[in-house]
């Protein structure tokens, strides 16, 4: 039966800022409820090696530092529930979520924290093939192309990424990126260029993945060279699509002002939105940094946000006392 929980501050979202913002409310004694989603932990979950996140003298693994976020959390009176939200009414105070089982969970004040997710090429065999070749995680799938070949899409921190952690498995690694120069923070781009099992592959797209149906798999890579023309197939079992990420932010659509490309837009210094009460945190209203420690940061000014709002504007029933 369909249940109705209600809170000072509800969170959407489980990566770094919604956690972060969940810490900080639940010792403001606010007492945050925090909704899932489908991503538990959010893309530090799907990272291996972390070692640009503070505090941390030897390199932490993503899963184990968002496993501590939670713990921590919890610690200090987060009540955490584990649902997908369906809709959210941002219309009146307080506001509301309705998860798939029909729950609704309400908050006087509501922060979103949910996080961006991984972009496709839109090819109709990339699609087909995915889950079968074709993936977006290399931490979740790499461990399947052990002594095998494998492509890499993209010139980003997370494409280089991939590819370094691939040469685990792989025999080869072909970095294929659009253009001759890559995006990647040179720290990486040095550890790719020493690294003999990467053969970068320039100025080229991916134009379809070669696979069978039956049983479903990938056979190579057809790249085309966008500078020459030239069509050239790669002998490759594996796929991997790194070309950046898109924000979760298809249930506010019409009901909170969003830029082109669907980030939350945020006042300047702050997290709040075009709602008064609703509080923007993470990769849904950052396309510019986009690392956990950001994501924790503008999370902890969500809850800080969250406390002023509740205290210049209490709920009905406080108000009456
Ligand atoms: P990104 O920085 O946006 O890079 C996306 C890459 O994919 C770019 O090289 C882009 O090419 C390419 N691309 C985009 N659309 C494409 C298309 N349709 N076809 C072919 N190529 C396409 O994304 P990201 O690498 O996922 O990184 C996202 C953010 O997370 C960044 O801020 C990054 O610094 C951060 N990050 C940090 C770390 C770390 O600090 N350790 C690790 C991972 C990610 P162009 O270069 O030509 O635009």
């Amino acid at each position: 039966m369909a249940r109705e929980h209600h809170t000072k501050v509800l969170i959407l979202g489980t990566g770094a800022a919604g956690l972060t913002a969940a810490i900080y409310a639940a010792r403001a004694n606010l007492e945050p409820i925090v909704i899932d989603g489908l991503e538990p932990g959010g893309q530090m979950t799907i990272t291996t090696d972390v070692e640009n996140y503070p505090g941390f003298a030897d390199v932490v693994q993503g899963p184990w530092l968002m496993e501590q976020m939670i713990e921590q959390a919890g610690k200090v009176g987060t009540r955490f529930f584990s649902d997908i939200v369906m809709s959210v009414d941002l219309s009146r105070r307080p506001f509301e979520a309705t998860g798939d089982g029909g729950d609704i969970y309400s908050g006087d004040a509501l922060v979103i924290a949910t996080g961006a997710q991984a972009r496709w090429l839109g090819l109709e065999s990339e699609q087909r093939l995915r889950g079968f070749g074709v993936s977006a995680c290399a931490t979740c799938d790499g461990f399947f192309y052990r002594g095998r070949e494998v492509a890499v899409i993209g010139g980003g921190n997370t494409a280089v990424e991939e590819a370094l952690f691939l040469t685990n498995f792989a025999t080869k690694v072909s970095l294929i990126h659009r253009r001759d120069e890559l995006r990647a923070e040179k720290i990486l781009q040095d550890r790719l260029f020493a690294n003999g099992k990467i053969e970068p592959v320039w100025d080229s797209v991916l134009e379809e993945v070669l696979g069978t149906d039956d049983p479903p798999g990938v056979t190579g890579a057809r790249v085309r060279n966008v500078k020459s023309g030239e069509v050239s197939e790669l002998n490759v079992e594996g796929i991997f699509i790194a070309i950046g990420h898109d924000p979760n932010t298809e249930l506010f659509k019409g009901q909170l002002d969003m830029d082109e490309d669907g980030y939350i837009v945020t006042a300047p210094d702050s997290t709040t939105t075009s709602v008064p009460g609703v509080f923007a945190t993470g990769d849904v209203q950052d396309k510019v940094y986009r690392q956990a420690v950001t994501a924790a940061g503008t999370g902890c000014m969500g809850a800080l946000d969250a406390e002023h709002f509740l205290a210049e504007n209490p709920a009905e029933a406080e108000a009456a006392e």
